[in-house]
């Protein structure tokens, strides 16, 4: 029966992850619960124990410390969405969070539900990664940090054993940065068909020091980085060659299921090439650099 379960609110990280370790493959973290409860109802899952986060102090945060920005899991969307800081000097995450859902989802989601679910049309992910995001996981034999290109494995896959992902961490991008996210939705509220993020760091001479891509939407079973790309921006002056033949070789190892119900993937190929040339065109000009 769909609502047979036990439901658990504790107040510490301690408390929680003893819960989760009591009830061990049972048991299921519920943060926002917008995208659990659609699975529960489908019946996709049937968790005996809910572990709400949402009660948890410690996880509800948005601090700056020396250079970097630290996130509590179980900060909401709309809280993220409302920080200056965040919009001032991490202004890709904010426009990648606009770009997610609605208002009432965003009142209710959070960041660390959007990574943990895990698939890969998520819309924070490939904004974080590009941020260089690394994350902070909790678990009974204590805590760890990975970065967060390496935190996924599959759809609806992660790193985490029964463990609690507990906080994110963005560097901020250096000076003469730029960065850019976009996506192609079929509805504004729905999922992407792909989505890009890009970020554009430059030095005095205006030569590409840094680049990062990171593309979702179901193009393969994880988000991709396209690292054979960003090396292609490295190095150079950025033209408009250089960003094509980029973009063509961002996309040439898309593994897009043939029963994707949100574009054929040979649509999502060339979607993709599109929104990269672009994605990376803004990130440049946002850089100071392109003229
Ligand atoms: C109408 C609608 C529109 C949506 N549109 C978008 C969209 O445009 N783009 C997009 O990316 N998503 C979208 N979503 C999906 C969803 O809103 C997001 O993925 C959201 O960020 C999930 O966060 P949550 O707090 O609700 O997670 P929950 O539903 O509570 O949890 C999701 C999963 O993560 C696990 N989990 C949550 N937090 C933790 C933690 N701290 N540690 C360990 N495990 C954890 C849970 O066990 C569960 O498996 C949409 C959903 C709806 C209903």
């Amino acid at each position: 029966m769909l609502w047979d379960f036990e439901y658990f609110e504790p107040v510490t990280i301690s408390e929680a992850i003893n819960l989760l370790n009591r009830f061990g493959a049972g048991a299921k973290v519920i943060a926002g619960g917008t995208d659990l409860l659609v699975d529960m109802k489908d019946e996709k899952i049937r968790p005996k124990f809910l572990v709400s986060i949402m009660k948890i102090p410690q996880l509800k945060y948005i601090i700056e410390d020396g250079g970097a920005l630290r996130i509590g899991a179980a900060t909401t969307l709309a809280e993220i969405e409302e920080s200056p800081i965040v919009r001032e000097k991490y202004g890709l995450i904010t426009e990648a969070v606009k770009a997610l859902g609605t208002v009432q989802v965003r009142n209710m989601a959070t960041i660390g539900g959007n990574i943990c679910n895990a698939i890969p049309s998520a819309d924070l992910p490939p904004a974080l990664v590009t941020l260089d995001a690394q994350v902070k996981i909790a678990g009974i034999n204590g805590e760890r940090t990975l970065p967060l290109d390496e935190f996924f494995v599959g759809v609806r896959k992660t790193r985490m054993n029964n463990e609690l992902l507990t906080e994110i961490t963005v560097r901020q991008p250096p000076g003469h940065s730029g960065t850019a996210f976009i996506k192609l939705s079929r509805t504004s509220e729905d999922l992407a068909m792909v989505n890009v993020a890009t970020r554009i760091t430059l030095n005095k001479e205006g030569v590409c020091q840094e680049a990062r891509i990171a593309i979702g939407g179901g193009v393969g079973p994880t988000l991709l980085r396209p690292r054979e790309a960003e090396k292609i921006l490295e190095g150079k002056k950025l033209d408009e060659e250089t960003i094509r033949l980029a973009a063509e070789i961002s996309c040439q190892k898309f593994q897009c299921r043939p029963t994707s119900i949100r574009a054929h993937p040979e649509y999502k190929i060339e979607a993709g090439k599109a929104l990269v040339k672009r994605a990376l065109v803004k990130a440049l000009g946002r850089a100071g650099g392109g003229k």
